[in-house]
């Protein structure tokens, strides 16, 4: 690294998040040195974003640093943690000061609104690309995890789904300022919000949770793996934003809601005893919850009307949509 990548990591990123007691050295040595929380165990996550890959290459550069770290803190929420670092690793095509510091910008606000310190990383020249990884903290023997879901649990979504898909088809199509459904959409994608606090609250009563990152099927079918189960889904639940009933077409929503990915809600499961605590969850973190099928002995993930008969996905094809 030149003198100069190390001036750039003096400026922008030295100081970058929240100062904690827990962070004995931070960044500027060989290595950070933390002392972690008595009595809590580590949760601990990595995600690459590599430009043109998982963002737009023209993504606002402080958009980009606000997703990189939500990625992660979304994983950690999905765990029942709460979050205390992180580190980073950025690869920049130039030593481009703006973008660098507009990067540092959305990395650091989102940070410090969490709490959370970095305390280390390095900066590379090479193509586009931002690696995370976050540390949190979650009591012993109470992080959730994708294995607890029980035959009868109810399976519940944070939010509203397959915004950010539909907000990447606009962004592509140059039509993200058309009006203010369009910039929320838009927002979904570059701007995700990881639902920490409900991540926390879900401890103590969820069985098993996940985070939205790759579409609720993908997603969902992972904890249906590791749980050994089946579930069933009432589709006329999926909780859809109005910004999304305006811009996709009627026939699309389903599998827009069911495969868009990048949205970062929770998607978890509650036994029937715990379902009377949701109401007050939800308006104690200020998060949509809406419960959406029951988690059967096997069987898949079946999809199904309000009146029993099954549901289809469509063709997986997030550009079909209506602006009308
Ligand atoms: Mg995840």
């Amino acid at each position: 690294m030149s003198a100069s990548e190390f001036e750039l990591i003096q400026r922008h990123f030295s100081e970058l998040g929240s100062r904690r007691d827990d962070v004995l050295l931070g960044v500027g040595d060989d290595a950070a040195l933390l002392q972690p929380t008595p009595g809590e165990v580590l949760a601990l996550c990595v995600d690459t974003l590599v430009g043109g890959v998982h963002f737009p290459q023209d993504a606002p550069a402080d958009s980009v640093g606000h997703k990189a770290l939500a990625v992660n803190l979304s994983d950690l929420a999905a765990m029942g943690a709460r979050p205390a670092w992180a580190t980073l690793s950025l690869t920049v095509p130039t030593a481009d000061e703006d973008w660098i510091a507009a990067f540092a910008r959305g990395f650091g606000d989102l940070a410090r609104y969490h709490g959370i310190a970095l305390v280390g990383g390095d900066l590379t020249r090479g193509p586009l690309s931002v690696s995370v990884q976050a540390a949190g903290f979650v009591p012993r023997g109470r992080a959730l995890t994708r294995r607890g879901a029980r035959p009868g649990d109810a399976v519940c979504v944070s939010g509203t789904l397959g915004d950010a898909a539909l907000g990447l088809c606009l962004w592509r199509d140059g039509r993200a300022d058309l009006d203010e459904d369009s910039r929320w959409l838009v927002d979904r994608l570059h701007r995700p919000v990881p639902r920490v606090s409900l991540g926390l609250a879900l401890r103590d009563c969820a069985t098993s949770a996940v985070d939205i990152s790759d579409g609720l099927a993908q997603d969902l079918g992972h904890v249906l793996q590791a749980s050994g189960v089946g579930a069933q889904l009432d589709v006329d639940r999926l909780p859809l934003s109005t910004a999304l009933v305006q811009y996709a077409a009627r026939e699309d929503h389903l599998t827009q809601a069911m495969g868009g990915g990048d949205d970062y809600e929770l998607c978890f499961t509650v036994p029937r005893s715990c379902l009377h605590k949701l109401d007050a969850i939800a308006s104690r973190v200020g998060v949509q919850i809406t419960r959406i099928g029951t988690i059967q002995p096997d069987g898949g993930l079946e999809l199904v009307h309000a009146d029993r008969s099954p549901a289809r996905l469509g063709k997986a094809g997030y550009t079909h949509f209506d602006a009308s």
